[in-house]
C-alpha cells in the first residue's frame, strides 16, 4: 500500500491535493466557485417551491 500524507482531491479534475485545499489550480478554483454558486441556487429555487407548497396546502386546508 503506498503511504501518502493526508490529502484530499481536486473536486474538479480528481488530482491529490493538499488537505486543506479543495482544488488543484486556478482554472478549478474558478469551475469549483461557478458549481458551488449554481447549486447554491438550486437550493434556494428548492426551498422557494417547497415553502409555495405549504402555503398553498395551508391555504387550501384551513378555512
Ligand atoms: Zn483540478
Amino acid at each position: 500500500m503506498e503511504r501518502i500524507p493526508q490529502h484530499s482531491h481536486c473536486q474538479i479534475c480528481g488530482k491529490a491535493v493538499p488537505y486543506e485545499k479543495t482544488v488543484c489550480s486556478d482554472e478549478c478554483q474558478e469551475q469549483y466557485e461557478s458549481i458551488v454558486k449554481k447549486r447554491r441556487f438550486y437550493m434556494y429555487v428548492m426551498y422557494g417551491a417547497l415553502a409555495v407548497l405549504i402555503i398553498m396546502f395551508i391555504l387550501m386546508y384551513v378555512p
